[in-house]
């Protein structure tokens, strides 16, 4: 990434609207998101993140070493503007499909109550700690990918001026893996990009893109190219998903040269949630969670 955070807005937005026109039988689910995007905007110009401590040398070793820049535990979060945020998202839901609207009721209640600990929560979804999580979502009866993607939402600000601070500090552009240099988390979708086809990935888990190594499955890392193959959705060239048949997994990848915008991938990985569910039904995987949680 590392443009100024208020152009990634408007990028985002932009893209939205364009694909709301395009695609209206998704308006649901875009319209949702562009009122997320919308207070997670607002909320960006509020959070003010405490500096990441980590010196210079420490991150250029961490680089050479081929592990991220940030441990998900030294993420930094704007307690305060995470935790408006949260009720503002869990009150959009509330407008929303059904699934949407009974997690959205319930975890505005518990919150009102003090039976949801956000602290706690907002911890486990940082560390990635699935057993906690789990146990949330178990307890107040809300599906875990729900559970996960609204807490997600809400430190969507925070993780970006994370990120922000630290990706410009070290050099990172000849990483090599299939996992982001900045977090570790693994692409929530590519672009292709350019003749070349150079894939840039958007991380699933801080928004930070890096170009991935080619002809190699990100998740599983084989290179083998019989087991690696890609398919187009029906009478669409703009989405392909490329399989590994090593690790079952799969990537949505947008081919930038028939539209859209790299920048804008977490717009475009809503709006390809056909492909996911193909991809399942074809038995494949996808390694990284939805942005959404639906
Ligand atoms: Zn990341
Ligand atoms: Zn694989």
């Amino acid at each position: 990434m590392i443009e100024p955070l208020d152009e990634f807005y408007k990028r985002m937005t932009h893209r939205l609207n364009q694909l709301r026109q395009e695609r209206t039988e998704l308006e649901e689910i875009l319209a949702f998101y562009a009122k997320v995007l919308a207070a997670q905007q607002e909320t960006q110009q509020e959070t003010a993140i405490p500096e990441i401590d980590l010196p210079e040398d420490r991150l250029r070793l961490k680089v050479e070493e081929g592990f991220p820049l940030i441990d998900r535990g030294d993420f930094q979060v704007d307690k305060d503007s995470s935790r408006e945020l949260f009720l503002r998202i869990c009150h959009l839901s509330m407008a929303e499909n059904p699934v949407l609207k009974g997690a959205g009721k319930i975890l505005l209640e518990a919150m009102e109550t003090g039976k949801l600990d956000l602290v706690k929560l907002t911890t486990a979804v940082l560390q990635d700690d699935a057993e906690v999580i789990e146990g949330v979502a178990n307890d107040l009866d809300v599906p875990v990918p729900v559970v996960q993607a609204l807490t997600k939402l809400s430190l969507q600000p925070s993780l970006l001026a994370s990120v922000q601070a630290v990706a410009q500090r070290t050099a990172i552009n000849d990483w090599q893996y299939g996992y982001c240099p900045v977090c570790g988390g693994l692409p929530a979708m590519a672009a292709l990009v350019g003749e070349e086809g150079k894939r840039e990935a958007l991380c699933s888990f801080c928004g930070h893109f890096w170009q991935l190594p080619r002809l190699m499955c990100p998740f599983c890392s084989t290179d083998k190219q019989e087991d690696l193959r890609y398919f187009h959705g029906e009478g669409d060239d703009l989405y392909r998903v490329y399989v590994c048949e090593q690790c079952r997994g799969y990537l949505k990848v947008m081919d930038t040269r028939e539209g859209g915008d790299a920048r804008t991938l977490a717009v475009d990985d809503v709006a390809s949630g056909h492909l996911d569910l193909l991809a399942e039904e074809e038995g494949y995987q996808r390694k990284a969670p939805r942005l959404l949680g639906i």
